[in-house]
């Protein structure tokens, strides 16, 4: 099955602090399906490392309060155009992230809280009826690939 995921998960170094988080779980998956990583960070125009970035009533700013809305949206859409080119319905993104998280994201006050919601890719991937998991809900992966 083709399985859109995070790039950071897979070890590449695209976070803004310019680290990955491998998850042994998510790369052994390649073992059986093709993964097709994404970074819509990075895909819509930001440079790695980069300020962190939350979403704010609805818009992405900088921590230094510049709009990123255009990159990240520009992202979401470069995500999205990856998966529907290439049949994908389920996709593992990384928790917390203002594009990848799904459920839980930082609430905007850059304190380090979280609130419910999803990450801008996340919220498109969801549109166009996409399943969304993060890589701590890959207990799931096997009903959702059979
Ligand atoms: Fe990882 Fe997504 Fe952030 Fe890129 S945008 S570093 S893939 S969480």
């Amino acid at each position: 099955m083709n399985i859109l995921v995070s790039a950071c998960l897979l070890g590449n170094n695209c976070r803004y602090d310019g680290k990955s988080v491998p998850c042994r779980q998510v790369m052994d998956l390649a073992q059986k399906h093709r993964l097709f990583p994404v970074c819509p960070e990075q895909m819509g125009g930001l440079p790695t490392p980069r300020l962190p970035s939350e979403i704010v009533n609805g818009k992405v700013l900088r921590s230094d309060g510049v709009s990123v809305d255009g990159e990240y949206r520009r992202g979401a859409e470069a995500a999205l155009k990856t998966a529907l080119d290439n049949g994908i319905t389920l996709a593992i993104m990384k928790s917390a992230s203002p594009s990848c998280g799904n459920g839980r994201i930082h609430n905007g006050r850059f304190d380090g809280g979280m609130t419910d919601g999803d990450g801008i890719t996340t919220a498109l991937l969801r549109e166009y009826g996409i399943t969304v998991i993060n890589e701590t809900e890959l207990n799931t992966i096997d009903e959702l690939t059979v």
